[in-house]
């Protein structure tokens, strides 16, 4: 019998981690990477320049390929090269390098309803020919396209403004050693990192942001406990609490409220009570204490003119790079999806499971939304409900139905990751039940957080583990039984 073929859009850790899972589990897959290498977000080609990792790396590992336990006792966060040859170590012991077609960008897929199929284009961006390929499934994942804005007066304006991903090592020193004026946008992770390693190298910049985001904080919630501190303890306990607050309804802001009286979120900058504006990401103090000793300027951009740029607050700074650090969008506009043809505007269409697909493309999934978990163990945990979603072979018209049971939301729009538009966490657990129907329940959910905060362990959800473990000795059985 035909394998049941899958495409995998992406080679970052997404995709290795889901490629091996499914690959064991005896599908056909073929993994397209638009770079020349693994590792998605944290390939030099995309990351910035002192890009670290923000989560504790206990949260990061790919299920079956452990990071070394020496990172998880100290406050050094990884650097990008790190998990980079992370990704890469994976790849290769895993024998995934054998599935990667590289240099390829997906720019199109059409799925044909009556054969049930979806044909995607594939570019080789080393000679730009384009070749169409047949997969009864297709998995994009993670697509980090930076979102950069337009700025009033942008066309008379005579200084650079780069995205902070294109700010690497050599333009970073460049702009230190050349004495340029910069003004710096945005106050989430990447703009919070560039302001810490420009007050690292002792160096003035303007930083403007509307909002200071919050963040978890690192030593509270991870390296007192690790270091054997009671505060870990209680401050893991509060956590807890916090989150028990946060999948209450109408009760949720009150988990937000707590968390920052007790210190379990800071907000290097202006303090505000708009959770909207909070990163799940970890600061440590060190960064804290630095990044609130920074010039911050709370405004907007409202116009550019020469080499200035001026604020909504009627401030004219001289400027000769503007640094967007205004985030990445977890979906590539310039894609085109069509159904027998017809192209599709992805952005308009309701969706179900968590963001995961579009009724008119039954055999697409997208795998940006977070939960249940962090890193590669978020792709695994995705994996199993890829694995009961192809078994389950739902149609076009069955997943319009499910769409009128929660029709509110909108195509990604809550990716927790690039968007805040809405809080995190509030109904975390009925979402998740909603999105792993079958597979894991809130039960799982809670002992999976318990372990993190009060184990400082991780590993996928037990009923995740064994939905994916059955299916591969499912698979192993037919192998035998196809021998013999
Ligand atoms: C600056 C920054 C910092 C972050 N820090 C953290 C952190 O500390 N902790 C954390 O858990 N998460 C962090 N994230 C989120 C992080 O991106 C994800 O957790 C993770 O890397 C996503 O992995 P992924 O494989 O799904 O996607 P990605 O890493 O984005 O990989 C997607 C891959 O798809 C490829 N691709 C894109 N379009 C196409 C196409 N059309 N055809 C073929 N290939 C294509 C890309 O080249 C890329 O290699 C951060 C993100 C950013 C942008």
């Amino acid at each position: 019998m035909k394998k049941t073929s899958i495409a995998i859009i992406g080679a970052g850790w997404t995709g290795l981690q889901m490629g091996k899972v499914l690959v064991d589990c005896g599908y056909e897959v073929k993994i397209f990477e638009a770079l020349d290498d693994v590792g998605g977000t944290w390939n030099p080609k995309i990351a910035y320049h002192g890009l670290t990792i923000h989560t504790p790396i206990f949260l990061c590992q790919f299920v079956d390929y452990p990071f070394s336990e020496v990172f998880h006792n100290n406050l050094k966060r990884l650097s990008f090269l790190d998990i980079f040859e992370y990704c890469r170590g994976y790849a290769r012991d895993k024998g995934l390098y054998d599935l990667i077609s590289f240099n390829c960008k997906m720019t199109r897929l059409d799925y044909n309803s009556t054969l049930d199929v979806c044909t995607i284009s594939i570019t080789n961006k080393l000679n730009n020919e384009s070749k169409d390929y047949k997969f009864d499934y297709v998995i994009s994942t993670q697509f980090n396209v930076p979102k950069i804005p337009t700025f009033p007066g942008q066309d008379k304006y005579l200084g650079k403004i780069y995205h902070s991903n294109d700010i690497k090592e050599d333009i970073f020193n460049d702009i230190i050693k050349n004495k340029q004026k910069v003004v710096l946008v945005g106050g989430s992770k990447s703009g919070t990192d560039f302001a810490y390693m420009f007050a690292n190298r002792n160096y003035n910049i303007n930083w403007i942001m509307e909002q200071m985001y919050w963040f978890y904080s690192y030593d509270n919630i991870i390296y007192n406990f690790k270091t054997g501190k009671k505060s870990g303890f209680i401050n893991a306990t509060f956590w807890f609490i916090g989150f028990i607050l946060l999948n209450i309804k109408y009760l949720g802001k009150m988990g937000y409220y707590a968390w920052a009286l007790l210190g379990i979120i800071k907000c290097p900058g202006k303090k505000h009570f708009d959770f909207n504006k909070f990163h799940i990401g970890y600061m440590d103090q060190h960064q804290i204490d630095i990044i609130s000793n920074t010039k911050q300027i709370y405004s907007s951009i409202s116009h550019l003119d020469n080499k200035q740029v001026v604020l909504e607050n009627g401030l004219e700074i001289d400027c000769d790079v503007i640094i967007c650090a205004t985030g990445c969008d977890p979906f590539d506009e310039d894609l085109i999806f069509s159904r027998d043809g017809q192209v599709i505007n992805i952005r308009d269409q309701k969706q179900v499971y968590q963001y995961s697909v579009i009724p008119q493309i039954p055999k697409l999934c997208f795998t940006a939304f977070i939960f249940p978990a962090a890193g590669p163990e978020n792709a695994y945990a995705k994996s199993a409900w890829f694995l009961n979603y192809v078994e389950k072979n739902l149609t076009s018209t069955q997943l319009h139905e499910l769409c009128n049971k929660n029709d509110n939301w909108n195509f990604m729009k809550g990716s927790p990751l690039f968007q805040s538009n809405e809080p995190y966490y509030p109904l975390t657990a009925e979402r998740t039940g909603e999105f792993l129907s079958g597979i894991a329940d809130k039960k799982g959910l809670l002992g999976y957080v318990y372990n993190i905060h009060f184990k400082k362990q991780s590993g996928p959800m037990k009923a995740v583990r064994k939905f994916i473990e059955d299916r591969m000795v499912r698979r192993e059985r037919k192998h035998i039984s196809s021998q013999t």
